[in-house]
């Protein structure tokens, strides 16, 4: 295993993602050990959905149960971890910037190699894939605040979930970070709107005060638990944004070698509905039983060219229900949001959606699929 950081480094660090990780992906976690903190973390019990309104008051809120808890468990440190636990189990792991070349000399030695690069320049020696990616540009503006203090919503834990027409989104969740239990705020920006105003900010202090300033701005509800809140620590403070894109899975090095693309550089969306780490999760599970399945026989690119197709088969509905998302909400999901309000049914199967967004192409993501289903539920 080749990582351009070390565990202290991560450890160390600023923070890099807000990972609320579902049932499913949690699973797959726990079937290879590598659960190490769900004693530690606070679970994530359902989810909140609220709409701002024109006044200042929330026009839908409403909430439901998941049946599986979530967990958020800081990836500086889960990675150190699991980079220790790699070593205990005699593999290696390099420290070095992988280039190019680099693959080429791990191609020429290995079976298989694996290019889990995230959003680092690497990726992109895959290429585009044009019909899967809409985006030229960032979608939103994107900030991360860990906070401690924050007041807990009445009944069960939840990623509160806050929608600001023409202005953003707003989720809130508690997780694992390195000083203990803590909360992650994250925020999506409309580029160019009144979220997207993180350039100015200097200071991690600063970030906390434009947090703080953004609820209070656009969710009132929200800010009255923001009373107590602090910083976790200085790195617990992340802005910046970046284009969604679906990448071709197989590179072909200058060699001809083939390599395999997984998680974020195959599959990159916006955070917005929180898959990232999940899909990565999914991802690693699913190759793993397609190389199990392969027995001795040669990892070449066809073989790769099915893998990917495999998860893809999953991941392509969590790519069209968050570009979905990023859109503004077309009437038929309006109609579902308000419609979770009255009947708990549609609520429980949104929020429970985020566990198997597959579930979402026969009644979410499809307008005459929502009409059919609300129809049914309402009877
Ligand atoms: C603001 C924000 C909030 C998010 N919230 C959530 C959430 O709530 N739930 C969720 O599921 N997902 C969330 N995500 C997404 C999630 O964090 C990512 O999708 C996930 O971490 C992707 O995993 P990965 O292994 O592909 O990449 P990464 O986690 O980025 O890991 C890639 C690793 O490769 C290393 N690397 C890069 N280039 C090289 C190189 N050349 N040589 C050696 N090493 C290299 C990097 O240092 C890094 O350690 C969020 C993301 C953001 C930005």
């Amino acid at each position: 295993m080749v990582s351009n950081r070390t565990p202290e480094d991560i450890r160390d660090g600023r923070v890099m993602s807000g990972q609320a990780m579902f049932g499913t992906a949690l699973g797959h976690e726990r079937a290879l050990g590598l659960d190490l903190w769900a004693g530690d973390c606070p679970p994530i019990e359902g989810m909140q959905v609220a709409v701002a309104g024109p006044g200042g008051e929330a026009a839908i809120r409403w909430a439901a149960r998941l049946d599986t808890p979530a967990r958020s468990v800081d990836q500086r440190l889960k990675m150190p971890a699991w980079m220790a636990e790699v070593e205990r189990l005699g593999g290696k792991i390099i420290i070095h910037d992988a280039t190019v070349d680099d693959l080429e000399a791990y191609a020429a030695q290995y079976d298989l190699v694996l290019v889990a690069a995230g959003k680092g320049p690497l990726a992109s020696i895959f290429e585009r894939d044009l019909p899967r990616s809409p985006y030229r540009a960032p979608q939103r503006a994107l900030a991360l605040t860990y906070v401690t203090g924050l007041a807990p919503r009445p009944g069960h834990s939840a990623v509160c979930f806050n929608l600001i027409p023409g202005v953003g989104e707003y989720f809130v969740f508690p997780a694992l970070t390195v000083t203990g239990p803590c909360e992650i705020m994250v925020f999506e920006g409309l580029p160019g709107g009144p979220m997207d105003c993180w350039s100015d900010v200097r200071t991690p202090a600063e970030h906390l005060a434009r947090s703080r300033w953004i609820l209070e701005t656009f969710l009132p509800w929200e800010a009255e638990r923001c009373e107590g809140v602090e910083l976790t620590d200085e790195g617990g403070v992340l802005s910046g944004r970046f284009t969604p894109v679906v990448r071709r899975p197989v590179a072909t090095l200058p060699s001809g070698a083939p390599v395999l693309g997984a998680a974020d550089v195959v599959v990159l969306n916006d955070p917005i509905t929180g898959q990232g780490a999940n899909n990565a999760a999914k991802c690693a599970a699913s190759y793993l039983a397609a190389i199990l399945e392969r027995g001795e026989q040669s990892f070449d690119a066809a073989w790769m060219e099915r893998t990917f197709a495999r998860y893809w088969e999953d991941a392509r509905h969590v790519t069209t229900w968050t570009n979905m998302l990023l859109a503004p909400p077309p009437p038929h999901v309006l109609r579902i949001l308000a419609a979770a309000e009255r009947l708990p049914e549609v609520a429980s199967r949104f929020v429970n959606g985020f566990d198997d967004p597959a579930d979402y192409a026969g009644w979410f993501t499809d307008p005459a699929g929502a009409d059919e289903y609300l129809a049914r539920v309402e009877g």
